[in-house]
């Protein structure tokens, strides 16, 4: 019996998927290609908050993650688009230092001015959750070990250009990233709903587990984190912002390109035996793949893969052979991450293996 959809890499246990008669997900059966608008109509897009720029120095600001789609845009921004942007680098003290030197050459090589913002959030609520968490380790809950991090890039960017009187701010998301809802599905009531049935799906897993709310900063971070859609958004209206993700609806998302700039023009560094370019930023995110992985057999790197079969840019040969290797983090740095969280690696581990000793890892 196949493991997989007879298209792309999903797992049949696949939150939610529906494997039809031949075998294919719906994701694969319902795929059409994005129409995207192209450069013309994302100029034409831009210029009104252009018009209202108070600043000499900055044209725009863009969120700057020191990730491949981020810097794939500052690079666009800068030389397509011929725009001076600021690049605001959200810090939550989780950046392994191939990250933080790949940020400031691509700065340099691009002649922009880089402001890192650093904020403590996610260092000050990750113990507490991690410890919290593998009392009852199970996926539902693995959004909370990461609790802290959102408030960094969902608001710090838009502050600096509201600071530097700029209305026009980049941001780097795909349709690629927009595949991987099963994070945020898995926390709801059923796996459906909405936000209500999101809501309750954490009072059924906060109840389920009381020690995720046992910590008083770590509950207002919570909440925060909860609310700070609203919170940005009332930011933008009241600051006449124009936030514009290009790779959504205007600019099609090619890996071979963006590679070809990331490690041709920006001179990309990448972690020694790693097979692409996606995947070694924030090194919490680094440990709730991980985690993902042994709890659920799969993680982004399944849906990513999944998304460039689909849009043709890769066979499901080829992405096997990069899966693997990318799948396959060395359990030394896993370590090494729990440990800088503050948690008792060893365990920790121990703790995950008697739950999980079947699966991958
Ligand atoms: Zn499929």
């Amino acid at each position: 019996m196949a493991t997989t959809c007879n298209s792309c890499l999903l797992p049949i246990s696949y939150l939610n998927i529906q494997i039809d008669e031949e075998g294919i997900c719906q994701y694969c059966r319902n795929f059409r290609s994005t129409n995207y608008l192209g450069v013309d109509v994302l100029k034409r897009d831009i210029q009104p908050a252009l018009a209202l720029n108070n600043s000499s120095k900055y044209d725009c600001v863009v969120g700057f993650s020191g990730g491949r789609d981020s810097t794939y845009l500052l690079w666009y921004v800068v030389k397509i688009l011929k725009l001076r942007p600021l690049a605001v680098f959200s810090d939550d003290l989780f950046i392994p230092d191939i990250v933080y030197e790949n940020i400031e050459n691509t700065c340099k090589i691009l002649n922009v001015d880089l402001r890192r913002i650093e904020h403590n959030y996610l260092k000050k609520c990750i113990k507490h959750h991690l410890n919290s968490w593998i009392k009852r380790p199970v996926p539902e809950t693995l959004m909370f070990i990461n609790v802290g991090e959102r408030i960094g890039y969902e608001t710090l960017v838009e502050k600096e250009a509201v600071k530097e009187g700029v209305h026009l701010v980049f941001g780097g998301r795909t349709n690629m990233q927009m595949d991987a809802k099963y994070k945020t599905d898995l926390m709801k009531i059923n796996n459906k709903g909405g936000r209500l049935s999101w809501f309750f799906g954490y009072l059924k897993q906060i109840l389920l587990n009381p020690f995720l709310a046992f910590n008083l900063f770590c509950l207002k971070v919570q909440y925060k984190e909860f609310t700070v859609t609203h919170w940005k958004n009332k930011l933008i209206k009241k600051h006449n912002l124009t936030i514009i993700h290009p790779f959504f609806k205007h600019i099609r998302w090619i890996e071979k390109d963006l590679e070809n700039v990331l490690f041709k023009e920006l001179n990309w560094a990448i972690p020694e035996g790693s097979k692409n370019s996606s995947r070694f930023g924030c090194e919490v995110d680094t440990l709730r793949q991980f985690l993902y992985l042994k709890t659920l057999g799969y993680n982004d790197t399944h849906v990513d893969l999944s998304f460039l079969i689909r849009d043709g840019q890769t066979t499901k040969e080829k992405a096997k052979d990069v899966l693997e290797p990318t799948l396959n983090i060395p359990q030394d740095y896993i370590k090494y991450i729990l440990n800088k969280a503050g948690v008792n690696a060893e365990s920790f581990l121990e703790k995950l293996n008697v739950k999980y000793p079947d699966k991958i890892n």
